[in-house]
């Protein structure tokens, strides 16, 4: 006789980050009492719910596009996943379908707070929770504060879960990622600032990021999702490329038609997979790195040389312009012809400037042609400049 396995292979759980072989213990996570799940769009109607356009209220109600986005965000049975704006909580749902050990997610427009509770009372007790809030203003610490074990432990489960499942988190050099899963149907007024903050963190290892290189999957309008991703000599490539790929490897996954959102969104929406790279390309101060990319990409149609310069009074342009042969990057070049590498490269010399020069890094050129002191030149010709002679 062939004893059953223990282990069941999860076809549908296939992606990168996914196991292919999941443990049977974990399925007594998944919620026996939701709700059937087309109910969504009538609990809408039933709360009397309309969509808020300032708040980029589109719903994704169509289930298989709600699971191919927790299938492409890698949610395995036993991890931990934040959703920024639930909204009335269909994505949740597939998320709990998942069976996750807890979810958190984060809804600013309380009035789906009835409909979000009816989905709590179906889980384990703690193991969905709801912060209503703007997730801007939010800097997640400690989310997951509490002790996993403990937590397991409440959901009263017949059966021990694998002791894999509280081993989550990763240290930030380790190949794997956590079983943690940072995951939104963003609305799109605030998609670009909450990427921006949260590259941020990224760069500094805190919030979410404190407990490895925790992957996030997150729509934007298709237009920004292919800025985001887009390659070197492509048009779309602008300052969000440069952002997002110093601090992550991005992923173009798919593309949702605005038709599919109730009500049909104006534009199509792009779904982006974002990896923490494990260096940064670039480890330079991140408010640096991104004033120095807001400069390099903000004249389109102007070459690097003029970009660069505007983050140097006049006087310094000559001395800045050798940074372009240090850095081997031809400045002649649009800033879409630029690859992260160079970039790294050369913002790597204008930091060694702000560091010899500390008000070089607060120069805007708009508000003074000529803002450095006397004093200033005096530092340069003390340092001789020998930054255009290291590396
Ligand atoms: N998750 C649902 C779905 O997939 O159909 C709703 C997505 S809808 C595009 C965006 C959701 O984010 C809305 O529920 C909206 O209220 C919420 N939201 C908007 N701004 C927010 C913010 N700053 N912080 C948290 N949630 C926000």
């Amino acid at each position: 006789m062939v004893k059953q396995s223990s282990r069941l292979i999860v076809p549908e759980l296939a992606s990168e980050d996914a196991p292919q072989v999941v443990e049977r213990e974990l399925y007594q996570l998944k919620p026996t009492k939701l709700p059937p799940l087309p109910r969504t769009k009538d609990l809408l109607l039933a709360y009397g719910i309309r969509a808020k356009k300032n708040l980029s209220q589109n719903f994704l109600l169509r289930q298989t596009l709600v699971r191919g986005l927790v299938r492409a965000a890698g949610i395995t049975p036993g991890c931990r996943v934040v959703e920024i704006g639930p909204g009335p909580g269909n994505l949740t749902r597939a998320i709990l379908e998942q069976s996750p050990l807890e979810v958190l997610a984060v809804e600013k427009d309380r009035r789906f707070l009835p409909l979000l509770e009816q989905l709590v009372d179906s889980t384990h007790p703690g193991q969905l929770k709801i912060l209503l809030g703007d997730a801007l203003d939010h800097d997640f610490e400690n989310v997951f504060g509490e002790n996993p074990r403990d937590l397991a432990n409440s959901y009263k489960l017949e059966k021990e879960l694998p002791s894999y499942v509280y081993d989550f988190s990763r240290e930030w050099k380790d190949k794997s990622v956590p079983s943690i899963r940072l995951i939104g149907n963003l609305p799109f007024s605030v998609s670009t600032a909450l990427l921006i903050k949260w590259l941020n963190h990224i760069s500094r290892r805190n919030s979410f990021w404190q407990y490895g290189r925790v992957p996030m999957l997150l729509t934007f309008q298709d237009e920004v999702a292919r800025r985001i991703c887009a390659h070197v000599a492509t048009s779309d490539r602008g300052r969000l490329s440069a952002m997002a790929q110093n601090y992550c490897h991005v992923e173009y996954k798919f593309k949702i038609s605005g038709m599919s959102f109730t009500p049909p969104a104006g534009v199509n929406t792009g779904v982006v997979r974002f990896e923490p790279r494990i260096e940064p390309i670039c480890d330079v101060p991140f408010k640096l790195f991104e004033k120095f990319n807001r400069h390099l990409f903000h004249h389109r149609n102007h070459n690097l040389e003029f970009n660069y310069k505007t983050l140097f009074p006049r006087d310094l342009h000559d001395e800045a312009m050798k940074c372009f042969d240090d850095a081997r990057v031809n400045p002649k070049i649009f800033p879409y012809m630029i690859g992260n590498k160079e970039i790294g490269r050369l913002c790597r010399r204008y930091h060694e400037y702000c560091k010899l020069i500390p008000s070089l890094a607060d120069y805007n050129y708009r508000a003074s042609k000529k803002l450095l002191s006397e004093g200033t030149y005096k530092v340069l010709e003390e340092a001789k400049l020998n930054l255009l002679t290291e590396n």
